[in-house]
């Protein structure tokens, strides 16, 4: 959880800034990442000025996480927010197995999603 707070300082979002990072198998870590803009974007002035008009433009840490592996290489997932419906969707089909996080995110439909295909959903 230390690595996924000192990831999320690299967040641009002036309003959330989410951190996450990625064990193996052997509890190594694998990966780190954060919620952001895709690589190369540079925003033009006034993008972070209103919320909710760049909202559908961020990638969330959890999406950027999984980019950073394939599938089933994961197995524990530590992020600083819970994860939204369509990371834990994401998080799922990439085989992980343990997740845990920070901060509840009401908005999510995580636990829900965890239950049914038995991954560990824990806040920490
Ligand atoms: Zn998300």
């Amino acid at each position: 959880m230390a690595l996924a707070e000192v990831a999320s300082l690299r967040s641009e979002d002036p309003f959330r800034k989410v951190g996450a990072a990625a064990l193996d198998w052997d509890n190594r870590v694998i990966a780190t990442a954060y919620n952001g803009l895709a690589p190369g974007f540079d925003a033009p002035s006034g993008f972070w000025d209103d919320r909710d008009k760049r909202q559908k433009f961020m990638l969330h840490a959890e999406v950027n996480l999984c980019s950073l592996f394939k599938r089933g290489e994961a197995k524990l997932v530590a992020t600083t927010t819970m994860p939204c419906t369509a990371c834990m969707q994401t998080l799922c089909a990439y085989g992980i197995k343990e997740i845990y996080y920070r901060e509840a995110y009401q908005d999510s439909d995580a636990c829900e999603i965890a239950n049914i295909y038995g991954i560990t959903l824990e806040k920490i």
